[in-house]
């Protein structure tokens, strides 16, 4: 029988099927990536922060140190390949909001694994006059951000791809061994599609609580701080100097990319109550974060289909996770190192 054109066809170029793209190849592997080319997804709305210590209960993430030293190093080596640069280290300040932001922060400043990412002395003050109140308190940390819509483009400019949405029942055949998508042979077929995943008819046991989000695209007319800011929600810098990206909401029930008028104005109503400075809505869009149960990724093989995989659950840390995640399953696939149970897709069949 004929070799298949590929070794592995992805379906998705977001932050997953890419970033699982890259570490197939470099594990030696022909890898085609197929994608809808919607002109909004998750990964091409998000800010890409990546941020220690997050939520109303400042909690130091899961794992963060193993997730940022993968991110680091992928990222670092694709931007050397690529000649273009993604990741940026940021410092990002976190305001107080409420009295229990600022108890629960007290029982935790001390502990060594949250002194590591602050910065040492802490700016005073932490925000100037004319940007915030800072007077009831907060901290500065290490953060870093992923231009997530560059990583994209620069990683089309080498990967092989093709515009195409797939059907799963219309345009998947399988064989012994291999897939065939179309004209496409392949040995594998992953899907990395975000919260399409959720109607993808061979996973359909796996349990998305997707959460839509809205973000905003603000200019502002008197400088800001070139940081991540954060109380109650974020502004990160986007591009252009004085332009920001700020959000965003959560809605578990409207699980589409429709930007909500009641978001935007919650987005506002938490921007003016924190930042002093004027600015204008230039953009807002939405999307919905592909999130599954227990907050994390799965990734593995079909327990029938083995020429199917899965990558998919980036959730709202696509940024950090996603090169951890895709080395794990690049293990798995080519070298065949077990897979953790805890993230393995078959744990849902
Ligand atoms: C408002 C907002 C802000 C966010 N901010 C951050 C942030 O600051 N930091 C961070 O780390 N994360 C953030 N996230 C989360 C982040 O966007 C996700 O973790 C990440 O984008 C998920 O990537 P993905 O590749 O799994 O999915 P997606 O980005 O949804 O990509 C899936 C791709 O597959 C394609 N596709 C789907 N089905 C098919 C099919 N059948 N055929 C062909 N193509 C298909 C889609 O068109 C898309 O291109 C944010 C999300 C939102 C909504």
């Amino acid at each position: 029988m004929a070799e298949p054109d590929w070794d592995t066809i992805i379906v998705g170029q977001g932050i997953a099927g890419t970033t699982l793209a890259w570490h197939l190849r470099a594990a030696g592997q022909r890898v085609l990536i197929i994608d809808a080319c919607e002109p909004v997804t998750s990964s091409k709305i998000a800010a890409g922060l990546i941020t220690p210590i997050t939520g109303k209960r400042l909690v130091l993430s899961r794992q963060f140190d193993e997730f940022l030293s993968a991110a680091r190093g992928f990222y670092s080596s694709i931007e050397a390949q690529t000649s273009y640069k993604f990741l940026q280290d940021r410092t990002a300040v976190r305001l107080f909001k409420t009295d229990a932001e600022r108890q629960s922060w007290s029982g935790r400043v001390q502990r060594p694994e949250y002194g590591a990412f602050l910065l040492t002395p802490q700016p005073d003050p932490l925000l100037a006059r004319e940007v915030a109140d800072a007077s009831g308190g907060g901290f500065a940390m290490h953060a870093a951000q992923l231009d997530v819509n560059a990583y994209l483009e620069a990683s089309r400019e080498v990967l092989d791809w093709q515009p195409m949405t797939l059907d799963w029942q219309r345009d998947v055949t399988f064989g012994k061994d291999r897939v065939s998508v179309g004209e496409h042979r392949a040995r594998r077929l992953i899907s990395c599609e975000g919260y399409a995943a959720a109607r993808n008819p061979y996973f359909s046991q796996v349990p998305f609580i997707a959460a839509k989000g809205d973000i905003l695209t603000v200019r502002f007319h008197d400088p800001l701080p070139h940081q991540c800011l954060h109380r109650g929600i974020w502004v990160a810098p986007a591009r252009e100097t004085d332009v920001f990206w700020v959000g965003s909401t959560y809605d578990w029930e409207a699980l589409d990319q429709v930007p909500d008028a009641a978001a935007r104005a919650e987005i506002e109503g938490r921007l003016k109550d924190f930042i002093r400075v004027p600015y204008t809505v230039l953009d807002h869009r939405a999307a919905v974060r592909p999130i599954i149960t227990e907050s994390r990724a799965y990734v593995g093989l079909h327990p029938e289909h083995t020429q199917l995989g899965y990558f998919n659950g980036l959730g709202s840390k696509g940024s950090l996770h996603a090169p951890w995640y895709a080395q794990r399953l690049t293990d798995f696939l080519v070298h065949d190192v077990a897979l953790p149970h805890d993230i393995d897709v078959r744990k849902h069949f």
